[in-house]
């Protein structure tokens, strides 16, 4: 097979699976150490970016997926990447993705919500207790991945702690892995070197575009229909979010929803966490 050419890659980029990352004084706005914090996540990315451009990769584009949006300091980013920033986004995390795109980068990523790992949630963490899709429980790594691959476009490289890493390792056949940080509890890690970090991260996005010139990481796919089941933390948001048409309520606490596939699902779900955060007092 000849090799791909011009490749594309798209990066979304979270905080919380960033090497030194631990607490939410570094992941919320108005964290004492939130600023510090977003100029090690720009640095991860930098590092990507900088693998991705030295294996040949042609555009890279970024979208800040972390809060607010607005957490890279675009003065920062490397000048040869485009960057998506600012929110509400209607696809969020995935902004600005689609079949054009040749790989997808996760960097920064965590673990599902209930589970180990430095920060995990899915999506929202006030919000969702635990999603399954088709039976199984997925978080960001897996459900972004899943859309990621419907659109055609593979998971070539996740970065994060190894409860991160791992939804990913198992999901998508091929994936490159950077474990950031090991976690030791949800607010404890192991970092090595920020610097250490960077390293691996841009050794594993130049190894992960080899790959993708050669076609050697394939894309999966859900059988259809998909079947969500969102269980939130409280009864109130589920009482909220069933007026979602088609959604199930199937006890106090989860909805189920059958969608066509697996970006109807996503929508699906993005639309019943934000009835949920209607109800927050
Ligand atoms: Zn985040």
């Amino acid at each position: 097979m000849a090799e791909v050419s011009n490749l594309k890659i798209y990066i979304s980029a979270d905080l919380e699976g960033v090497c030194g990352v631990v607490d939410v004084e570094h992941t919320r706005r108005e964290g004492r150490e939130h600023d510090r914090a977003r100029k090690w996540m720009v640095q991860e990315v930098n590092a990507a970016i900088e693998g991705a451009l030295k294996a040949g990769a042609e555009k890279v584009v970024v979208n800040d997926s972390h809060g607010t949006m607005r957490n890279l300091l675009p003065e920062e980013l490397h000048p040869e990447a485009e960057l998506i920033l600012g929110s509400p986004k209607p696809m969020s995390m995935l902004e600005g993705l689609s079949k054009e795109f040749d790989g997808t980068f996760f960097i920064g990523y965590h673990a599902r919500s209930g589970s180990f790992g430095v920060l995990s949630h899915t999506y929202a963490g006030r919000i969702v207790a635990d999603l399954k899709l088709n039976g199984r429980s997925v978080g960001e790594p897996g459900l972004n991945g899943l859309v990621s691959n419907f659109l055609g476009v593979p998971v070539a490289l996740i970065s994060g702690d190894q409860f991160a890493v791992e939804e990913a390792r198992e999901l998508f056949p091929g994936v490159i892995c950077v474990i950031t940080k090991e976690a030791l509890g949800r607010y404890i890690a192991k970092c090595p070197s920020p610097e250490k970090a960077r390293k691996m991260i841009e050794e594993g996005a130049f190894r992960a575009v080899n790959l993708l010139k050669k076609g050697e990481i394939e894309t999966i796919s859900v059988p259809s229909p998909v079947e969500v089941r969102l269980k939130f933390l409280n009864p109130g948001m589920a009482d909220l979010a069933q007026i979602l048409p088609g959604s199930e309520r199937l006890d106090p606490l989860t909805l189920k929803y059958v969608a066509k596939d697996v970006l109807e699902a996503y929508k699906a779900v993005r639309a019943m966490i934000y009835l949920g955060y209607a109800t927050i007092k």
